[in-house]
C-alpha cells in the first residue's frame, strides 16, 4: 500500500491510481526568465523522487512537465510585467532568446540531477490556441467575464476557491480588498486572459477576443493537463508557493470547465532554507547548481543531501551539511565499485525499502536502510551491490556507473598506519600521519564508519 500525504485533503491517504497500474502526473515546472536555484532543484528532485517510486513499485508513470515561456507576471495579483519581457530588457535580448537560453539550463540541470525525462514537456507558448479555446469555454459557462484590461474568473461562482490553500472564499475575499482594479467583480477574481497595454507593444502578444493579448499564468496548466492528462487525472505536485494563487486557480478553472475534479492527489515540496533562512538574493544566500559546482560539489552531491530530507518538510542547506552528504555519497560508491560481481537482491531489505518509500515517500528512512544493509555482516557483498543497484532506480544516484577513486599504495598505507594509531589513541603520530597525506595532496576524513581518504 502507498501512502501519500494529499494538500487537499489535509490527510495521508493511500493511493489509488484511477486506470489499473497507470499514473498520470503533472509537475508545475519552471518560469524560463532566470537561473533556477537551489530550491529549486529540490522541488524537481523530490518529484522525480514521487515518479521513480511509483515506476519502482510497479506504476507506469507519464509525467507532463510545462514549461512557462509567457504570461507569469511579476506579481501574483495579475499586476507587473511579464517576467520573460522583464528579462529581456534588462538583458538585452529578446523574450524567445530568453527562453530558449533558460530552458537550456533547466534540462542541462535535470540530467546533472538525473532527474527522469518527462512523458511530455509543453511550452506555454506552444499551446495558445487550447488556452483560448479553455478561456472561450469558461465565458460561455458563465464562470468569466471581460473588462478593460483582460478576462476574468469569477471566484464567487466557484465555492470551493480557497480550499487547496486552506482558507475559505470569504476569508480571501476580506484579504484582498486592497485591490487596485475596481472594474473586477470580486477581489480574489483572477486573470484568465490578459490584453496588452494600448500604448505598449509587446514581444508575445496574440490576436484573440477582439485584441491583442496573452495568456494569464494559470490558464495554461489547466489547457495543458487537460490535453495531455485528460480533465482528471492522478498526481499534480508543485511547490508550496504554488498552492496559492496557482494552484488554487488551476481547480477552479479546470472543474468548472470540465465539471469534474481536476487530480486526485496533491503534492507539494515545502521550502528550501539556506542557514535556517528563507533564501534570497538580497541575503546574499541565493544558490544556484554552478555556485555549488564552483566550490567543488556536483549536482549528484547535492542529490544525496536531498535524500536524506523528506518532502514535506522545510530542508535546511547548509555547507557543513553540503559536505557531509559528498563524503557520504563517495564512500557508498567506492563501496559498490569495489565489489566486482554481482549478486542476487537481498528480498528481506528490498521489502523493508518498499515499505520505507511507499509510507509517504520516507526517503531519510530508505537511506538509513542502506546504511544499515551495508553493515550487515549476514549479507554477501555480492548481494549487497545487487541490491544497492536495485535500490538505486529511486535513489537515482548512478551508483551502476561509479568507479572507485585510484588511491595510490604510498598514501593508504599511510592511511592504514593512521587507522592503528588512532585505535592505539596515540594522537600525535595520527596528526605526524595526517600531515603527511596532506603533503601528497590527499585528505583523510573520520568519519563514524571509519576513515576515508580522497585526492584534494
Ligand atoms: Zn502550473
Amino acid at each position: 500500500m502507498i501512502k501519500l500525504y494529499n494538500t487537499y485533503s489535509k490527510k495521508i491517504e493511500e493511493f489509488k491510481p484511477l486506470k489499473g497500474n497507470k499514473v498520470g502526473m503533472y509537475t508545475c515546472g519552471p518560469t524560463v526568465y532566470d537561473y533556477d536555484h537551489i530550491g529549486h532543484a529540490w522541488n524537481y528532485t523530490t518529484a522525480d523522487l514521487l515518479r521513480r517510486m511509483l515506476e519502482y513499485s510497479g506504476f507506469k508513470v507519464k509525467q507532463v512537465i510545462n514549461i512557462t515561456d509567457v504570461g507569469h507576471l511579476t506579481s501574483d495579483a495579475d499586476t507587473g510585467e511579464d517576467k520573460l519581457e522583464k528579462s529581456s530588457r534588462e538583458l538585452g535580448k529578446t523574450a524567445q532568446e530568453i527562453a530558449v537560453y533558460f530552458t537550456k539550463i533547466y534540462f542541462e540541470n535535470r540530467k546533472k540531477l538525473n532527474l527522469e525525462k518527462p512523458w511530455k514537456i509543453a511550452k506555454a507558448t506552444g499551446h495558445i490556441k487550447e488556452m483560448i479555446k479553455l478561456v472561450q469555454v469558461l465565458i460561455d459557462k458563465g464562470f468569466a467575464y471581460q473588462i478593460s484590461d483582460g478576462i476574468y474568473f469569477d471566484t464567487s461562482k466557484f465555492p470551493d476557491y480557497g480550499k487547496l490553500s486552506g482558507n475559505t472564499l470569504e476569508s480571501l475575499m476580506e484579504g484582498a480588498r486592497v485591490e487596485i482594479n475596481p472594474e473586477k467583480k470580486n477581489p480574489t477574481d483572477f486573470a484568465v486572459w490578459k490584453f496588452s497595454a494600448e500604448n505598449s507593444k509587446r514581444q508575445m502578444e496574440w490576436d484573440a477576443f477582439g485584441k491583442k493579448g496573452f495568456p494569464g499564468w494559470h490558464i495554461e496548466c489547466s489547457a495543458m493537463s487537460m490535453k495531455y492528462l485528460g480533465p482528471t487525472f492522478d498526481i499534480h505536485t508543485g511547490g508550496e508557493d504554488n498552492i496559492f494563487p496557482h494552484h488554487e486557480s488551476e481547480i477552479a478553472q479546470s472543474e468548472c470547465a470540465t465539471g469534474q475534479p481536476l487530480a486526485n492527489y496533491w503534492f507539494h515540496t515545502r521550502f528550501l532554507m539556506v542557514d535556517g533562512m528563507k533564501m534570497s538574493k538580497s541575503l546574499k544566500n541565493f544558490y544556484t547548481l554552478k555556485d555549488l559546482e564552483e566550490k567543488g560539489y556536483s549536482a549528484m552531491d547535492l542529490r544525496y543531501l536531498f535524500l536524506q530530507a523528506h518532502y514535506a518538510t522545510p530542508i535546511n542547506f547548509t555547507w557543513e551539511s553540503l559536505e557531509a552528504a559528498k563524503i557520504a555519497r563517495r564512500k557508498l560508491n567506492d563501496f559498490v565499485a569495489g565489489i566486482k560481481s554481482k549478486g542476487k537482491v537481498n528480498n528481506n531489505y528490498k521489502d523493508k525499502f518498499l515499505e520505507k518509500i511507499n509510507d509517504d515517500l520516507d526517503l531519510p528512512g530508505a537511506l538509513a536502510l542502506v546504511w544499515i544493509m551495508i553493515k550487515d555482516n549476514r549479507v554477501s557483498d555480492f548481494d549487497k551491490k545487487t541490491t544497492l543497484l536495485d535500490f538505486d532506480r529511486v535513489l537515482g544516484l548512478n551508483l551502476a556507473k561509479q568507479k572507485k577513486e585510484k588511491i595510490p599504495a604510498n598514501v593508504l598505507k599511510l592511511v592504514q598506519d593512521r587507522e592503528v594509531a588512532r585505535k592505539e589513541k596515540n594522537w600525535q603520530k595520527s596528526d605526524e600521519l595526517r600531515n603527511e597525506i596532506d603533503k601528497l595532496d590527499y585528505i583523510v576524513e573520520d568519519t563514524n564508519q571509519g576513515s576515508i581518504v580522497r585526492k584534494k
